[in-house]
């Protein structure tokens, strides 16, 4: 335990211990992250964003910002809380519709 526990997973397909090393890939609009277990070569989508989303993203983090430095109305950390929602279930239709399509030498 020296506080990088967070950083592993099990491999859902072999076992295996992963140490994520996050990876990343455009293919068009679409940014992956990602990360693979080097002994078999399974591929796990942390998440999936277009243009439209990722300025969703930015405006949920300037108010999450702006929530830590100032006292304000209820209202705004509602709407932040629904922007995130929307995100997270955006985010997950995409990895949903455009499955991350790897080479070998990507993995
Ligand atoms: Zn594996």
């Amino acid at each position: 335990m020296h506080g990088k526990v967070k950083n592993i997973v099990k491999c859902d397909k072999c076992g295996r211990n992963i140490k994520i090393n996050h990876k990343y890939k455009r293919v068009g609009d679409l940014e992956y992250r990602y990360f693979s277990c080097k002994r078999c070569g399974a591929v796990y989508v942390i998440s999936v964003t277009d243009e439209a989303l990722r300025q969703e993203i930015k405006k949920y983090q300037k108010i999450m910002e702006g929530l830590q430095t100032q006292i304000v109305p209820p209202e705004i950390s509602q709407e932040a809380q629904l922007i995130l929602q929307t995100n997270v279930q955006r985010s997950r239709e995409l990895k949903e519709k455009y499955p991350l399509e790897l080479k070998p030498w990507e993995k």
